[in-house]
């Protein structure tokens, strides 16, 4: 155990998986596969006010959903089990009441107006508003009589009063620490619950953590942590803080900036290939830095912290929603049909039975419509037309190409010309209306434009001769027909 690597994701289950958190468990994940060692999953749940009944399911399936699979953790177990801090609390208490029998950490009695009193103090006098160490030296007659009281305690960890703490950082390089200025801190709450750097460490070390990977806003921790190790005896894993990720202007992320849990991306149609292709690339650069287009196996290949940037990362939800499209175009429509049959459905194109009885059909639905759709909800919004004939049409498109005269005639001339046409396919219906057009002696777009917003209502879209192959040689006739009486009525 001692010398195999092991890393660990360590969610609060306080909400959904977001883009910053997927990150950190990504880099994880690729750091263990690339160097064979094992990836943890471990629900810090300590914090139990702010615990969401159903987020560490949900992190969970989105972990999955996105291919990260953990070694051991909730649902498969493990031999550091349990995984979840709220099915450990003995342990916590177990060393903190060694601690104390140590005498590295002691019990700290003073009440929430105490302290405030003392930090209300030290700021009146300009001071960095610290605990002032009062219950440090109790003798054991003041505790029991503090005690006999009914007063409650916390415990604290001694802290040296002088030195550095220095964290040697795989990313950020040695970054030093006053230890004066970290005053002794609360290991266990007076309500007897571990705080997240007590638990973080225990756990770690009991689950033989040998590398630390999380986000930069827990480097300020580390200090305490490694005071927490050296006082345990346990070995000081290695540290790795992975940097910030912002907005596109540089602002902290927030709701406004748009979606941001890996839950919502996938109620958008998002593919979980490309959101791990994208979020690999935040604050990480391959060998190759050209190379963006990249598989989870190349990724595990690939990855290596010490190309880690220890400046902060911009998300921008549009680069990302490119490169979906990106994936979306590069799929197997027989794969990508059964992942855009549940979108159908949600949009209200049929039952999911239905629409899987029609998957032949829907497969050339879904080619249509590859090159175009980012997401996997557009491509459904998009491929609606196929399933009802137009209700109404662009009304800009009817300015353009409806007005104009002869255009009734013209489309009813489009339907006779189709209706001949034996093979239905693309060439042939294009073979059709060529020929149309070069009789009557017209531009093509006087003929394909109205075409167009006859068949699907709207000015752009899929190529015009893969619409009509799409929507059979009845719908297509019938919907120019339609077209045509519409125009009729309008003048
Ligand atoms: N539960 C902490 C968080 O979600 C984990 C921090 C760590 O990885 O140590 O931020």
């Amino acid at each position: 155990m001692v010398s195999e690597l092991r890393v660990r994701f360590a969610p609060s289950p306080t909400g959904y998986l977001h883009i910053g958190g997927a990150r950190t468990a990504l880099f994880n994940y690729l750091y263990a596969r690339h160097n064979g060692g094992k990836f943890v999953l471990r629900i810090e749940d300590t914090d139990i006010e702010r615990v969401i009944e159903d987020s560490t399911e949900k992190i969970m399936q989105s972990l999955r959903w996105l291919g990260l699979d953990w070694d051991e953790g909730p649902i498969v177990g493990g031999p550091a089990g349990p995984y979840q801090q709220s099915l450990r609390q003995d342990l916590y208490r177990r060393y903190a009441s060694l601690l104390l029998d140590r005498g590295l950490a002691y019990k700290c009695y003073c009440t929430p107006e105490e302290l405030e009193a003392e930090r209300e103090k030290a700021r009146a006098q300009k001071k960095a508003p610290r605990y002032s160490g009062r219950c440090r030296d109790l003798s054991l007659e003041e505790q029991q009589e503090l005690e006999s009281k009914g007063r409650k305690y916390a415990i604290r960890l001694k802290t040296p009063d002088q030195g550095i703490t220095v964290v040697d950082d795989m990313i950020h390089g040695e970054v030093s620490f006053q230890n004066e200025e970290i005053a002794d801190f609360i290991i266990m709450k007076s309500d007897g619950f571990p705080t997240y750097n007590f638990a973080c460490v225990v756990d770690d070390w009991l689950m033989g953590i040998s590398h630390v990977i999380r986000a930069d806003e827990h480097l300020s921790n580390t200090p305490r942590q490694i005071m927490i190790y050296r006082a345990l005896s346990a070995p000081v894993p290695k540290f790795a803080h992975v940097p910030m990720i912002l907005a596109p202007d540089r602002s902290k992320l927030s709701k406004r900036h748009g979606a941001q849990t890996v839950e919502e991306f996938m109620e958008k149609g998002y593919l979980p290939e490309a959101i791990v292709n994208y979020i690999v690339l935040l604050g990480w650069t391959p060998p190759d830095a050209t190379k963006e287009f990249m598989t989870l196996e190349e990724m595990i290949e690939l990855f290596d912290l010490k190309r880690v940037s220890n400046t902060p990362a911009v998300y921008d939800v549009q680069k990302l929603t490119w490169m979906n499209g990106q994936y979306i175009k590069a799929r197997d429509p027989e794969v990508l049909v059964s992942e855009y049959i549940p979108f159908a459905a949600r949009r209200g194109l049929g039952t999911v039975e239905e629409l899987q009885q029609k998957k032949e059909w829907l497969t050339k639905v879904v080619i249509s419509l590859q090159e175009r759709a980012k997401t996997l909800e557009e491509m459904a919004e998009m491929s609606a037309f196929y399933f009802e004939p137009p209700k109404t049409y662009d009304e800009k498109g009817v300015a353009k190409f409806f007005l104009k005269p002869n255009v009734s005639e013209l489309l009813e001339k489009g339907a006779q010309v189709l209706a001949q046409v034996e093979e239905w396919n693309e060439e042939n219906c294009e073979k059709a209306y060529r020929d149309l057009i070069a009789k009557e002696g017209i531009k093509s777009g006087e003929l394909i434009h109205p075409t167009r917003l006859a068949l699907t209502g709207k000015t752009v879209g899929p190529g015009l001769f893969e619409i009509m192959d799409v929507l059979g040689k009845d719908e297509t006739i019938s919907r120019l027909h339609s077209a045509a009486e519409y125009i009729r009525k309008l003048k």
